[in-house]
């Protein structure tokens, strides 16, 4: 069976085909499947919104879709940045702009955070899976290290004892919320679901 993967991130590509490649025969990303959408991420959680990328894509190609949200939850922040991550400093935001208000946001609070992913699986048949993940860290006080993207300079690891940003993409990828919520969907495809 083939499946559509609602990206184009090499990075996300090569994790998803690694961890789920055994229970499908191709993994097609939109390039491959010829598809240029700018899909609108208008749910309130990352559930909702990796539900209506998946569905958009398996609606567009008639294969099962899979898709995943991310986003950084910061505990003094009430769970913010959350599913609003990637345009946290606004209209014209970018990394570096989003971690400089997170810095600030910060200020004299306490550093807990955690990433969450969710995954979404949409057959053509209707039937719909889920599956989250999450990795504890700390936001430091400045960033360190150069690999990953987003928040990775500012999210410090105690599992691997660097920053993800410090992390090869190896050593990130044993321990993401990303991978997490992967293997959480392999379980839950092995279990027959
Ligand atoms: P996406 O849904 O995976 O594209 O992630 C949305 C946003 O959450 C990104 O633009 C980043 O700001 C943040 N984010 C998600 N995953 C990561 C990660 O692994 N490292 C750093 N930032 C991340």
């Amino acid at each position: 069976m083939k499946i559509a993967i609602a990206t184009n991130n090499p990075n996300k590509l090569r994790e998803i085909r690694a961890i789920l490649g055994g229970f499908f025969d191709e993994a097609l990303s939109l390039s491959d499947l010829g598809i240029d959408i700018d899909i609108e991420e208008t749910g309130t959680t990352l559930t909702e919104n990796a539900l209506i990328k998946a569905r958009t894509i398996r609606d567009l190609t008639g294969l099962p879709a899979l898709a995943d949200d991310s986003g950084l939850m910061v505990d003094a922040l009430g769970g913010a940045p959350g599913v609003y991550s990637a345009r946290y400093a606004g209209e014209e935001h970018d990394d570096k702009k989003n971690n400089a208000l997170l810095l600030k946001n910060l200020e004299g609070k306490p550093r807990d955070a955690k990433f969450c992913s969710v995954i979404a699986l949409c057959y053509p048949d209707g039937r719909e899976l889920t599956a989250e993940g999450s990795v504890r860290g700390v936001i430091l006080k400045e960033e360190r290290g150069t690999g990953g993207f987003g928040y990775d300079p500012l999210f410090f690891s105690p599992e691997l004892g660097k920053t993800f940003a410090e992390a090869t993409p190896e050593q990130k990828n044993s321990v993401s919320h990303r991978s997490r919520a992967l293997r959480a969907m392999l379980e839950l495809l092995s279990s027959g679901r």
